[in-house]
């Protein structure tokens, strides 16, 4: 029996009077707020004594799900494990408690590791040069349009306006194109999931900028044609940009810069390994070829002495400050704690893995491109589709079962996108007892249905209105008046 004071809001377990803390009197009149800056009423705040507002948020904390409670295949998202050494490292004292404005030559060990992460990524980009400053993939790919914009404008080229993305690209790379000014164009894929290279010959013009492209693209396939795609995007005056958030599968086996990308940008909460989604904040670095350094918003360089500065350049600002600090330690000492020869093998393992699950379901789920994969791939729901049973509702049995549901109806190719991807370091057996689970919600969808379709059923909130809930969402207690 649950015999814990447990309430969904803090408000409903307010009682007026109740106080966890007091507040000395303010005995300082001089410091009131001027009274047309102060509210006529009191705040309706909730009442509690402190063990309760401390265990209302323990009890829901522990209905979090992370990769540190199971299994998480979210497929695009890479949630991979964040090592417990990551953190030590970020909360080195003298790492966390920098200030982003302290004078250059107090903090000299931090730029000294900004440094050394930017040459990095470039060593494993094959790019020149890279700038942490961005706080997210998509902040990233909008600094790298940026970059790309201002390359044309320097080169007498203001009319390249236009971007070409391809239909299974990740929704920000138009939205970045758009917030940045650009106009999309949208190049389609061929059958086999691949970038329609006779499509993009049609588009290519001298007002394209730039072909956003993601390698391997978000069906996890391998874009073969990338030499002849970088070819004709250059021989047309346009920039090639890799959209690298989940740079994963490449990671020590090719490289973005080899392939003839221009710019690109990296999650570092993704292949990198720090915390995100409700676990941390971001960093998208993004890096160019050689020639196009100048153009980067800020970057750390090393001049006479070994001293460490940073370079500015005021023409494009993407942000206060060098970016999240702290995220960049994790990212070091993730690249550091693998060292060379591992690093090598995030690529394949995690490419084996995605490939052996696939290879064991997919004669229940209906694999749409047949084909080896690499980091990820994606099931177009249940390979009986008699049943009505959805990929929401097979989502929404895997919680029963104690998973994180994968990517669902993403990408928009098809109708029934379930897109897995478990990384590099699940062990086998999560894999097979992940694998045994799939299977048999595929037998409930054909012995009972209504199981499947009316999931979860183990979980503290059942099956939610979605369409409800992002119409008409209720965001306030109703019972008080805030
Ligand atoms: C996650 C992702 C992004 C966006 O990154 P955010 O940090 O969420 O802004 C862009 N492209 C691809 C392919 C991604 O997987």
């Amino acid at each position: 029996m649950n015999n814990r004071l447990y309430g969904n809001l803090i408000f409903e377990l307010s009682h007026a009077g109740r106080r966890g803390f007091t507040l000395p009197k303010n005995e300082f009149s001089d410091y009131a707020l001027p009274s047309e800056m102060r509210r006529a009423s009191d705040a309706a705040l909730p009442e509690c004594d402190e063990m309760t507002v401390v265990r209302h948020y323990t009890n829901h904390s522990a209905n979090n799900f992370g990769v540190n409670n199971g299994f998480y295949p979210l497929g695009s998202c890479t949630m991979k494990y964040n090592p417990a050494i990551n953190e030590e490292t970020a909360a080195l004292p003298s790492f966390e408690h920098l200030h982003p404005s302290q004078p250059e030559d107090t903090c000299q060990g931090a730029l000294e590791l900004m440094y050394h992460l930017q040459h990095s990524l470039a060593e494993l980009t094959g790019l020149s040069d890279f700038t942490l400053n961005p706080f997210a993939g998509a902040h990233g790919e909008l600094t790298g349009l940026m970059i790309i914009r201002s390359f044309h404008e320097r080169n007498g080229q203001p009319q390249r306006t236009k971007v070409i993305v391809p239909d299974s690209a990740h929704g920000t790379n138009p939205a970045s194109a758009a917030v940045c000014g650009l106009d999309v164009v949208e190049v389609k894929s061929t059958a086999e999931g691949m970038v329609d290279v006779d499509d993009l010959k049609g588009l290519l013009d001298d007002t394209i900028a730039a072909v956003m492209m993601t390698n391997p693209n978000t069906l996890g396939l391998f874009e073969r044609q990338i030499p002849e795609i970088a070819q004709l995007v250059h021989e047309c005056g346009a920039l090639l940009y890799y959209d690298g958030a989940n740079l994963n599968p490449l990671l020590g086996k090719c490289r973005p810069g080899d392939m003839g990308f221009d710019v690109m940008h990296i999650n570092l909460h993704k292949t990198f390994s720090t915390p995100h989604g409700g676990g941390g904040p971001g960093s998208g670095p993004v890096g160019v070829r050689k020639g196009m350094e100048p153009l980067l918003p800020t970057c750390v360089e090393k001049g006479d002495g070994d001293i460490y500065h940073i370079r500015r350049n005021e023409a494009i600002s993407v942000g206060a400050s060098l970016g999240n600090f702290s995220v960049m330690v994790r990212a070091y000492t993730y690249i550091l704690s693998l060292g060379r020869d591992q690093l090598k093998m995030v690529g394949p393992l995690a490419t084996l893995n995605a490939n052996y699950i696939k290879e064991s379901l997919k004669d229940v789920y209906e694999l749409p491109i047949d084909t080896l994969c690499k980091h990820e791939f994606v099931f177009n729901g249940l390979k009986d589709k008699s049943t009505g049973v959805t990929t929401m509702d097979v989502a929404k049995r895997l919680l029963d079962y104690g998973y994180h549901a994968p990517t669902i109806y993403f990408p928009l190719l098809f109708h029934e996108s379930l897109m897995i991807e478990p990384t590099e370091n699940e062990s086998l057996d999560t894999m097979d007892a992940f694998i045994a689970v799939m299977r048999k919600i595929a037998e409930e969808a054909q012995t009972d249905p209504e199981l499947v379709k009316s999931a979860p059923h183990n979980t503290p909130i059942g099956r939610v209105d979605d369409v409800l809930a992002a119409k008409q969402p209720v965001l306030t207690f109703m019972n008080v008046e805030c």
